[in-house]
């Protein structure tokens, strides 16, 4: 008998108790994007700009001499167009290399109202110079012309060397090469974007008086990514 209860616990033994399961919360969606991309609050705060924008554009473009050649110089990324969902994707870890294949497959969704307020620089007589810091210009151009965003007769200036847009903006205004439309100088009656740099600098040459915001300058908000996060 001892024999056999020996070798029933031999046969089985008593386990130590295993350690609980690692729970591994989720990698978290900032608030940010989850503003951008889903709240009415962002759709709000989009139509209000957008509509200031367009009444002061029209008031500035019925009071020019006819025939005056103008333009606005718009921001893409998050001024007319939504990444929020390369922020979900990437849960907010920018890398050029995720940001380089999001480009190409352009993934990015024009905002509510943009295509109506481009629509009207069109129907006021003006063209649209997009300057980006986006690098891959025929990925850009499809975006643009897909979303409707494009109208023959626009330019689009891509990243140059550098991601500073002063050099762009001021070809556009002189009529220069570099970007906007060689020997035709324009005036600017807006620009538009979501960060400080697509703004012109204090000392930089403009049409549209510096820092008026609301009147010529309109800053889209941005609460994802920027200058003011790095
Ligand atoms: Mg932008």
């Amino acid at each position: 008998m001892f024999l056999f209860l020996l070798a029933c616990a031999a046969r089985e033994p008593v386990l130590p108790t295993p350690p609980p399961a690692l729970v591994v919360p989720p990698p978290s969606i900032d608030r940010g994007t989850q503003w951008v991309h889903g709240s009415d609050a962002h759709k709000a705060v989009l139509a209000t700009i957008y509509q200031d924008a367009a009444e002061e554009l029209a008031e500035r473009a019925q009071a020019l001499a006819p025939e005056t050649a103008w333009a606005v110089v718009s921001d893409v990324d998050e001024t007319l167009v939504d990444n929020s969902g390369y922020q979900l994707e990437t849960f907010g870890n920018f890398t050029p290399e995720t940001w380089a294949v999001w480009e190409e497959q352009g993934k990015a969704v024009a905002y509510p109202g943009s295509v109506e307020l481009v629509a009207q620089v069109h129907e006021l007589g003006g063209k649209m110079a997009f300057v980006t810091n986006r690098a891959n210009h025929p990925a850009t151009l499809a975006l643009l012309q897909a979303q409707g965003l494009w109208m023959e007769g626009d330019v689009l200036c891509t990243r140059t060397e550098s991601s500073d847009k002063s050099a762009r903006r001021a070809s556009v205004l002189e009529g220069g090469s570099l970007c906007g439309w060689p020997e035709m100088p324009v005036q600017v009656l807006g620009y538009w974007g979501d960060q400080m740099g697509d703004f012109p600098s204090a000392d930089e040459a403009s049409s549209a008086p510096a820092e008026d915001w609301g009147e010529t300058w309109f800053m889209l908000p941005n609460p994802m990514y920027g200058s003011w996060a790095e």
